[in-house]
């Protein structure tokens, strides 16, 4: 088999969202938008509602009506897009409830589909979606009357604890909503860790059940195993790969092996990444290319079949850091190439 194998933990899933729902008295949703970061929606969100998540989050009506086809009715699918032209049909049918985020989304709302459910969308100081403090004192008491499901906010800076816009925020979003009696949500996966006065009614993790920081207690979810496609031998001042980017300064074998920046293996994490054969690290070397890297296994005495990239050695974020990029990234950007294997 020509293709790299991409593993997922659904029981690992599970633990983290018990252990993030275990670390407040509220409410535990789960984002799931992009495909559930990248790792699959039907199989993800099915795992997660038999574990007891209510409330799902995804980004766009599309992605809410994929994962209503993936759970049937029950739980509960919030939309962070609110509801754009065009959506109406979609909201209907697949029961979504979409977070309102302005005063143009909420007439859109109310002339389609009085009395349907709805939630808010608050802009607290991060300046992207949501409404801001003058066009909510203006919309509130009308908002107010149609009995939305939720009020919501997004934390920008949530993943550094210290970082005093959060507490602005808070203090922001309280102005906003204290005294209202509407269930509030401010907490994604960081707003959890900055303790009990973030958590409201909902918290709303996606990454941190995903295996990814600031969840630093978060158990690993993916793991990407690489086929080894052709072993070569290498002799000094010989090149390997575009650009020469790498030239042996011993005679090395090199292993080809099947996964490259088309499958989210980002280019600049070229030199620094490494694999893991039976526990043994290698180095990647050379540039990545498209659809292959190659790895410096001189040092491994036994036939060499699969390299594994992600897993126990090498977390999403230590990934990331050799792209200069977040675990987020390296996730959503996986694709569509590899083998999946979920672990149930
Ligand atoms: C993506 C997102 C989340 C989840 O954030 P994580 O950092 O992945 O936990 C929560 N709320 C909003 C509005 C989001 O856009």
């Amino acid at each position: 088999m020509g293709s790299s194998t991409l593993t997922i933990d659904l029981n690992a899933i599970v633990a983290n969202w018990r252990s993030l729902d275990a670390m407040t008295e509220c409410e535990t949703a789960a984002v799931v938008k992009a495909n559930s970061y990248g790792l699959g929606t039907p199989s993800v969100a099915r795992v997660l509602a038999k574990a007891g998540v209510r409330t799902f989050f995804v980004a766009v009506a599309e992605e809410g009506a994929v994962l209503r086809a993936a759970l049937g009715t029950g739980p509960t699918i919030n939309v962070f897009s609110g509801h754009m032209v065009g959506d109406t049909t979609i909201i209907r049918d697949a029961e979504l409830t979409p977070m309102i985020n302005s005063v143009d989304q909420m007439l859109r709302q109310v002339e389609a589909m009085p009395a349907a459910p709805f939630g808010l969308q608050l802009d607290s100081g991060m300046n992207r979606l949501g409404m801001e403090p003058s066009e909510w004192s203006a919309l509130r008491d009308i908002a107010l009357a149609q009995n939305p499901t939720l009020i919501m906010s997004h934390l920008a800076c949530a993943d550094e604890p210290n970082h005093q816009m959060n507490a602005h925020q808070l203090r922001v979003f309280r102005e906003m909503t204290d005294g209202l009696d509407v269930p509030r949500s401010l907490a994604a996966t960081g707003g959890v860790l900055l303790g009990h006065e973030y958590h409201f009614d909902m918290t709303r993790p996606g990454i941190g059940l995903y295996g990814g920081l600031p969840f630093e207690a978060a158990q690993p979810v993916a793991t990407i195993d690489l086929p080894v496609i052709q072993l070569r031998e290498v002799g000094v001042g010989e090149s390997v790969g575009y650009g020469n980017a790498w030239i042996a300064k011993r005679p090395s074998i090199v292993a080809t092996v099947s996964a490259g920046y088309a499958d989210g293996l980002i280019r600049a994490m070229g030199a620094g990444a490494t694999v893991t054969f039976k526990g043994q690290i290698l180095p990647v070397i050379g540039r990545v290319s498209m659809d292959l890297i190659t790895v410096d296994v001189t040092d491994v005495n036994s036939d060499v079949d699969t390299l594994q990239l992600l897993g126990p050695h090498q977390t999403i974020d230590m990934l990331a850091r050799h792209a200069g990029t977040i675990g987020y990234e390296i996730l959503t950007s996986l694709g569509n190439r590899y083998t999946r294997a979920y672990i149930e």
